[in-house]
């Protein structure tokens, strides 16, 4: 049985997170650790925070570990006191997810995502209900510690060009979602000289401004506010911040893959490698082959990029979501890492957001979905991978047909009963092209197998 997700354990407040339930979870963890270890954490500005929050802490106590409880706090910064100040962290927080929702993250003692090994450890002290509760004497402290935020917000002003951001005279919209940004990113952005007008940037967990997923359809507002502003850049956190999403000066929505390309562009050297999921842009590919680098694939999933960047010394990685990882911060995404990078980008080539973005290789991209019951799936990624073994293929994470300017990506979905054909071509006709003949492909293999 399985209780941690891709991110962390996940549930809607009543139903699956409920105080017993998430006590069991302190205690599982606590039980996990070493009796005496600090386990830092935070949480996001969701109205349930102190709800779960109280509970997760009341069982780590019991298992005779302490609880540096350091507040509200973006998940980036939760790992970044982590790393300096802590044997282990927590992070609750749903991200983007509704407001209904809440989550628990567990965090290695070097700021990174828990590898999956470790969650199985405490999966299996969860379900077998084996945990170390303590005599009253060794029961853990609640050590409530100030300035994590500032620790963040200190670290990142740090790595960048300050003196050049500052010259450049920049003024910016910032949404901050109402979440767990607005106690930095803001702060962050004044400290570097840069001029900042702010949305939804008081924290609330009913989120008034719009739904916590940054993307175009909830950014209507930053949208048309940096259009008709005299703005040089709108900045977009989703709730608990570990992504960024940018608007340029016209009031366009970048994706998260063009940002991701923008950086690479600017930062990558020669011999340096880049880490990304197999579904990312093929602009990164033109972009690192020109700087004379390299990009390694991943299966889908931050941690994963991460774990993979650690091991190979990776100068840069990231996801197409604004996931972004600079390991000169910290191996995690970090939505403000990222945002300040931009600014430094922008002030250092002397370059407008547009500019960027028409620098980079164009491509096109869809996504579509083809049914598929979750008892066929493996069969068919089977005989995906023997019918187009005579191809190009990476079959990491699904199998990925590369040919001369496009790709094909078919992978099945981990929650719904569908496989997804992620493509990407140089022209419109050709992605048309390909996604007809991959999708009428696989369909004939599910109704096979
Ligand atoms: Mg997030």
């Amino acid at each position: 049985m399985r209780l941690f997700g891709t991110n962390g354990i996940r549930g809607v407040i009543g139903k699956e997170f409920k105080p017993d339930f998430l006590v069991k979870i302190g205690m599982a963890i606590g039980t996990y650790l070493p009796q005496g270890s600090n386990v830092v954490l935070g949480a996001d500005t969701r109205i349930s925070g102190d709800m779960v929050k109280n509970a997760v802490i009341s069982g780590l106590l019991a298992t005779g570990v302490n609880v540096v409880d350091i507040g509200i706090a973006p998940t980036p910064a939760i790992q970044l006191y982590t790393r300096n100040h802590g044997d282990f962290g927590v992070a609750i927080t749903a991200s983007h997810n509704p407001p209904e929702f809440n989550g628990v993250k567990a965090i290695a003692g070097d700021g990174t995502e828990l590898p999956r090994k470790a969650e199985e450890e405490i999966e299996k002290i969860f379900f077998s209900r084996e945990f170390r509760i303590v005599n009253w004497k060794d029961v853990g402290r609640h050590i409530r510690a100030e300035g994590a935020n500032r620790e963040y917000i200190e670290r990142i002003i740090s790595l960048v060009d300050r003196e050049s951001i500052r010259n450049a005279g920049f003024k910016v919209a910032i949404d901050c979602a109402n979440g767990a940004s607005c106690f930095t990113s803001p702060y962050i952005l004044e400290e570097l000289g840069v001029k900042v007008v702010s949305l939804n940037c008081q924290p609330d967990g009913t989120f008034p401004g719009h739904e916590s997923e940054p993307k175009p359809e909830n950014l209507q507002e930053i949208i048309s506010f940096v259009k008709d502003g005299d703005f040089d850049l709108g900045i977009v956190h989703d709730g608990d911040a570990d992504r960024v999403i940018f608007i340029d000066e016209q009031g366009n929505f970048i994706t998260g893959d063009k940002s991701l390309a923008i950086v690479a562009n600017y930062i990558l050297k020669e011999g340096d490698l880049l880490v990304t999921p197999v579904s990312s842009s093929m602009a990164l590919e033109d972009i690192a082959r020109e700087r004379g680098a390299k990009v390694i694939y991943t299966k889908v999933g931050a941690p994963i990029v991460a774990r993979k960047m650690i091991e190979t010394r990776a100068r840069f990685g990231g996801e197409e979501n604004g996931g972004m990882i600079f390991p000169e911060m910290q191996y995690c995404r970090d939505g403000a890492m990222g945002m300040a990078k931009m600014l430094e980008i922008m002030a250092k080539t002397g370059k407008k957001m547009s500019e960027l973005v028409a620098e980079l290789p164009v491509y096109y991209q869809k996504k579509v979905s083809v049914s598929c019951p979750n008892e066929k799936k493996e069969r068919v990624l089977e005989a995906l991978k023997n019918k187009y073994s005579g191809e190009n293929v990476i079959t990491i994470d699904g199998v990925k047909i590369m040919g001369d300017g496009w790709w094909v990506l078919i992978r099945p979905s981990g929650t719904e009963p569908i496989y997804r054909i992620y493509a990407e071509a140089r022209s419109e006709d050709k992605l048309a092209e390909i996604l007809e003949r991959y999708e009428k492909e696989l369909q004939e293999v599910v109704e096979r197998v």
